[in-house]
């Protein structure tokens, strides 16, 4: 790779904080790019920067690559959330199908270990992808100690990294509960949750956003009696179509799971084995004691910084504790960039990726440019919800007009062929112009429609090029198409 190895010393000594048995190594590295964090983010920057030719040092604190959304975030829980619907189908629905399967159940611990073999071939993937691409991986905590160099304090003791650029891929943590201590077993954050070891008889969820949805429904389908408790009049969190958010309400009802909205908890606590949960309603009065065996706390995630040494380099935290950077994600700082769940936008893993992308190019001189208003975002409850830009709620504050498309999945062929007809697509066109500025999916496959809506707002499409292109036929895609036709044309074909 042809970085300096400088110093490997035999004793017991002590550089920074880190002490290690009796060898000690300490080295210097030369880099044109350290990226700290090995995230969606992170390791996609870090691939790509080499790809372009950057002699690139990727800095991890954690011993499996990844970050959040690998080891506990998108992957696992969606690992669950697949196997337990599954399972879900087969006890409930395939019946109805003309499937005879006798003495449906779920070995627990075979689903956790699935979920865990899953992460494990993933992250094990990112090792064999920086090898093959020449990343060279640091491994412990990075601290930048000059706006060219960085520290890396592991298990080999003390790594130095003299560099040209950095880049901030720190990604983000559970935002605790005021006066809250999670044990990961009976007061959990999504981390515990995704490593349970039974399934609860009665969970309580705080936060009825995209974690307490996923995670919920992943526990109510295996047969845990599951209430989400949230302090809006509303659920599916940041930047849901309000008539999309009513419509998940009424469909995960109908699966069972419970709701208790415009609340506020006031406190949590362990009791006589279990968990009280105590709460009021969100405009006051009506205090009430709620139990559980378990209680997920998922009211969001902030950014993570700490270690970083950002303080040593004069970089300060907004007001949200995210890193600023400008519109190359360069900070106040030349030559130090950030990306991902650590500065402003969604908390996506697929948006981390495409930030990092976009910055290395930057790095090397190429044109930077990233479109917020095209930035997917999924919920993958069962039906999933998928949608892209701008909702009603957005359009309407800022008073914008526009017209709206709509097709249900009951009139879409293939939903109605499969008995997967719940949700529709809504399509919003400019009045005017006719070019899309937001679509929102609830039904079958929303995550995977959705990205065909993406395509389309990234190159300014109007509703009428989606209704013209030619959609092959049974497909639930074609209720995008149909949904186009509607904003273009008011007249869809069948419905
Ligand atoms: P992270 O993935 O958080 O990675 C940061 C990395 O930096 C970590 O590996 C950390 O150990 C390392 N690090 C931090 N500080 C240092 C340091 N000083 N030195 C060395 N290393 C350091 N998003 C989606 O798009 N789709 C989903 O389905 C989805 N599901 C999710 C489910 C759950 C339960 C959770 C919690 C999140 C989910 N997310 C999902 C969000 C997604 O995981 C994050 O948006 C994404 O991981 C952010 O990527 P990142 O690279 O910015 O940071
Ligand atoms: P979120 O922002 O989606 O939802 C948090 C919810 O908690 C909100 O509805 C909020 O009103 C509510 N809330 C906040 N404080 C509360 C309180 N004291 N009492 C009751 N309700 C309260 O956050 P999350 O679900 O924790 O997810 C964190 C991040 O991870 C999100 O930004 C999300 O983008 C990302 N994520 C994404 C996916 C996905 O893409 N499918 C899945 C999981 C997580």
């Amino acid at each position: 790779m042809g970085y300096r190895f400088l110093k490997l010393a035999s004793s017991s000594f002590k550089t920074g904080s880190v002490r290690i048995g009796i060898r000690h190594y300490s080295s210097t590295h030369d880099a044109d790019l350290v990226v700290i964090g090995s995230g969606p983010g992170g390791y996609v920057a870090a691939i790509k920067a080499a790809q372009l030719g950057l002699k690139t040092v990727s800095v991890e604190k954690d011993p499996s690559l990844g970050g959040t959304c690998l080891n506990v975030g998108c992957i696992p829980s969606k690992a669950l959330l697949h196997n337990s619907h599954l399972y879900h189908q087969a006890k409930h629905d395939f019946k109805n199908r003309g499937i005879e399967v006798s003495n449906v159940s779920y070995d627990f611990k075979a689903m956790m270990a699935y979920k865990e073999k899953a992460v494990k071939g993933l992250t094990g993937g990112i090792a064999m992808l920086f090898q093959k691409n020449k990343v060279q991986l640091v491994r412990g905590v990075g601290t930048i100690v000059a706006p060219n160099k960085v520290e890396v304090n592991g298990e080999k003791g003390t790594e130095t990294i003299n560099t040209k650029n950095i880049l901030i891929a720190t990604g983000s943590e559970v935002t605790p509960f005021p006066g809250v201590t999670f044990d990961e077993k009976q007061i959990i954050t999504s981390t515990g949750a995704l490593s349970l070891t039974e399934v609860p008889k009665k969970m309580l969820v705080i936060g009825a956003g995209v974690i307490g949805l996923e995670l919920g429904s992943v526990y109510q389908r295996l047969g845990a009696d599951v209430t989400a408790i949230e302090f809006l009049d509303s659920i599916g969190g940041i930047g849901i179509d309000a008539e999309v958010s009513k419509s998940l309400q009424k469909i995960l009802a109908k699966q069972g799971m419970k709701f208790k909205l415009g609340t506020k908890v006031l406190g949590v606590r362990k009791e006589g084995g279990g968990v009280k949960v105590d709460v009021e309603a969100a405009k006051g009065g009506n205090k009430e004691v709620m139990d559980c065996d378990v209680v997920l706390i998922s009211i969001g995630r902030r950014p993570y910084t700490k270690g970083l040494g950002l303080e040593k380099v004069g970089i300060a935290l907004d007001d949200r504790g995210r890193v600023p950077v400008n519109n190359h994600f360069q900070t106040t700082v030349p030559g130090i960039y950030a990306i991902g769940d650590v500065i402003h936008g969604p908390m996506l893993a697929h948006k981390a990726e495409d930030e990092g992308i976009v910055c290395v190019e930057g790095i090397k001189g190429m044109p930077v440019h990233f479109n917020y208003d095209a930035i997917p975002s999924v919920i993958y409850t069962h039906p999933e919800v998928g949608w892209v830009g701008k909702t009603e709620e957005d359009l309407k504050k800022e008073g914008k007009a526009y017209k709206v498309g709509k097709f249900p999945f009951l009139a879409n062929s293939r939903a109605k062929t499969n008995d997967e007809t719940d949700g529709f697509v809504k399509v919003l066109a400019d009045k005017a112009t006719d070019v899309i500025l937001g679509t929102h999916i609830i039904g079958p496959g929303a995550g995977e429609l959705i990205n065909e809506a993406v395509l389309a707002q990234e190159y300014g499409a109007a509703a009428e090029d989606v209704a013209r292109v030619c959609h092959a036929h049974p497909t639930c895609a074609e209720a995008l198409r149909e949904a186009n036709l509607a904003a273009y044309i008011g007249k869809p074909i069948n419905f």
